[in-house]
């Protein structure tokens, strides 16, 4: 018998499509088990059109048998089968799919096209196998024939006798290698995973003999194995049920046996879009933050399944990096897939759903913080730093989404506040939405700088997660209304005190001298306007805040970024009392108290002092 080659390119190919274009050799089960549900399908369509042929659902299925005796792995399935010349051109011209073959032709040139476009979804079976053996009778024809071959060596085609129309594919599979182990693709427990996996929602029964002990008779204490035949797949994905069948239960099984999370999700989103480009979804907001959340190691993406097979287990396209946290799946008959369905053609039609899903997750978010505040707070508590990032990243360009999305501890509230509610409390004459920023909340209560806003009675948000400040700044205001530090040199809150704080010529020149003693440190010494009863605090002037230098000198790349920091002065304090006689009597206890009082202010706002046992020392001498 006479061995056929493969065209002279489908060799190259079948070499490295083999080797490179699936990123696991499990799929070859995938490709196999869809191939075998469209030719279901076929006939399923071809029943629709030709009263001659009904479609018994029953009849309709795909079968799996493992023979470890031969080392064989078998898939049939009761499909349309192929005649003769289907078989050649559909199999022994790789790279000529079916549907595709003119097309073909005309693109074989461009070598980006030919892996765009064909379909050798059939050829990763040689991924497994060493010989491939094809049997197959078409519908309405009382011939079956045989194809087999090698891989690239070429295949024989020949007249045999099959009872049933269909498909059985062969597998011989390789032997094990080191790396590789190909026996497990005859375990049933592997099987029975990889159908899970990937093939859990095909229309059609995948069936498989299971070995299971049983007892010999009725009420009999020994067991026996017994075959029986069992149908793996569920069939019926969770997302193409009607919501009202579904039980909160459902989406809580499917949110585990999908391996979403250990916990249990907080809410679950259903979608069905039935418009131009229709896809159903179910997407999950988790309750915990999984362990390596916050780590690079985390990936984001949705499961994509085109019309109940998966084609990728995390596409992160569909994603945006504000809502890392969703987990779920997403299917669409209407994707473009490539040869290997693992990249899309397209995505034209992923950006339309991508952006159709983010838009789901903001109102649905935004419903959970209205009716839910309680449940909202306890999402915003493990995820809420993520939004903020948001709002922070792409130079701002989110942050009208999300604005409304975000709680700040409130100062009078004492609980986690909206934007929203904070401006719709400000009186009349309040000019900004005012924060402080530090490491907690107690620490924040007690910042001197606070002070002064405290006493107006205007509410401040506590800023405690490094990334606050940094979305506050790409904010700059919510509704009109501008944020400002509590250290910020203008607080724009006109007072009557003003007038006791003007400094006079003694003054000028006293803190001018400070400046000096302290003109590497800082920027300016100054009369406080917004201290009571401490003596001293800092204030910051530009973009860069005390907190923010923080942060950006403990990144890895920090460039010695500096807060551009004034030393602010109580001058109706007692302690500057005793600065001024020191002042004008006595140079170096005045130094002593610069000093004393420069440190002091650091310490308040949790910033290192240069030198903590100078420090000490300066303390001991005014003891003494
Ligand atoms: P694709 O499925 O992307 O078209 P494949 O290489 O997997 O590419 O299959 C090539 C063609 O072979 C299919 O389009 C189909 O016409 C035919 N084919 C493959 N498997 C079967 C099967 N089990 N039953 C009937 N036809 C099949």
């Amino acid at each position: 018998m006479a061995m056929k080659q493969f065209k002279a390119e489908s060799k190259r190919l079948l070499e490295m499509m083999i080797h490179s274009i699936y990123s696991q050799k499990e799929i070859f089960l995938r490709e196999l088990i869809s191939n075998s549900s469209d030719a279901i399908d076929k006939i399923y369509y071809r029943a629709l059109t030709d009263e001659n042929i009904t479609f018994n659902k029953d009849h309709y299925y795909i079968k799996l048998h493992a023979d470890k005796e031969t080392r064989t792995l078998t898939i049939s399935d009761t499909g349309i089968g192929m005649t003769k010349e289907e078989i050649e051109n559909n199999l022994g011209t790789i790279a000529k799919s079916g549907s595709l073959s003119f097309k073909a032709e005309n693109e074989m040139k461009d070598g980006q096209n030919i892996i765009g476009q064909f379909g050798v979804g059939f050829y990763s079976a040689f991924m497994v196998a060493d010989v491939v053996t094809v049997i197959s009778k078409p519908l309405g024809s009382d011939e079956a024939y045989k194809w087999e071959s090698k891989g690239a060596d070429g295949y024989t085609i020949t007249l045999t006798d099959k009872e049933e129309v269909g498909t059985d594919i062969i597998l011989t599979l390789k032997e094990n290698t080191d790396e590789e182990s190909y026996d497990e693709y005859l375990e049933t427990y592997r099987l029975r995973s990889i159908i899970k996996k990937y093939s859990d929602f095909i229309r059609y029964p995948i069936k498989m003999d299971v070995t299971v002990k049983k007892p010999k008779e009725q009420d009999d204490e020994e067991l026996i194995d017994v075959v029986e035949e069992e149908i793996i797949n569920s069939m019926v994905p969770i997302w193409r049920k009607n919501k009202n069948e579904l039980q909160k239960e459902d989406y809580e099984n499917f949110y585990k046996e999908k391996h979403f999370g250990f916990d249990s999700p907080l809410k679950h989103i259903h979608i069905s879009v039935d418009g131009t480009i229709r896809y159903q979804a179910i997407l999950y907001i988790p309750e915990q933050i999984p362990y390596d959340f916050y780590s690079k190691e985390y990936e984001k993406g949705l499961e994509l399944y085109s019309n109940g097979v998966l084609i990728m287990e995390k596409c992160s396209d569909l994603l945006p990096d504000y809502f890392s946290f969703i987990k779920g799946i997403v299917d669409s008959e209407d994707l473009s897939l490539n040869i290997s369905r693992e990249i899309l053609q397209q995505d034209r039609q992923l950006k339309f759903i991508a952006k159709n899903l983010k838009n789901k997750i903001k109102k649905e978010l935004s419903n959970l913080l209205k009716e839910d505040r309680e449940k909202y707070e306890k999402f915003f508590q493990a995820f809420g730093r993520q939004l903020k990032y948001g709002v922070y990243s792409d130079f701002g360009t989110n942050k009208e989404d999300l604005q409304d999305l975000l709680l700040f501890h409130s100062s009078k509230e004492k609980k986690l506040v909206t934007l929203e509610e904070y401006v719709s409390r400000m009186s009349e004459n309040q000019k900004y939405i005012y924060y402080a920023s530090g490491e907690n909340h107690t620490r924040i209560e007690k910042l001197p700088q606070t002070e002064i806003i405290a006493d107006k009675g205007y509410e401040i948000l506590y800023f405690t997660d490094e990334v606050d400040e940094f979305a506050i700044k790409m904010l700059l205001s919510y509704k009109d209304k501008e944020f400002k530090s509590v250290a910020s040199g203008d607080l724009g809150i006109e007072d009557d005190q003003e007038s006791s704080v003007k400094e006079n010529e003694i003054d000028k020149e006293l803190f001018q001298a400070m400046k000096d003693l302290l003109s590497d440190k800082l920027k300016d010494v100054r009369a406080s306007k917004r201290l009571k009863t401490h003596p001293v605090c800092l204030s910051t002037e530009g973009d860069v805040s005390i907190e923010m230098e923080k942060i950006l000198r403990a990144m890895p790349d920090n460039q010695n970024i500096k807060a551009e920091k004034i030393l602010e002065i109580n001058s109706n304090h007692d302690v500057y009392q005793s600065l001024k006689s020191a002042y004008e009597e006595d140079k170096e206890k005045f130094q002593l108290y610069t000093n004393l009082l420069y440190n002091q202010a650091l310490l308040i706002e949790g910033l290192t002092l240069q030198d903590p046992v100078e420090f000490t020392n300066d303390i001991c001498k005014i003891m003494k």
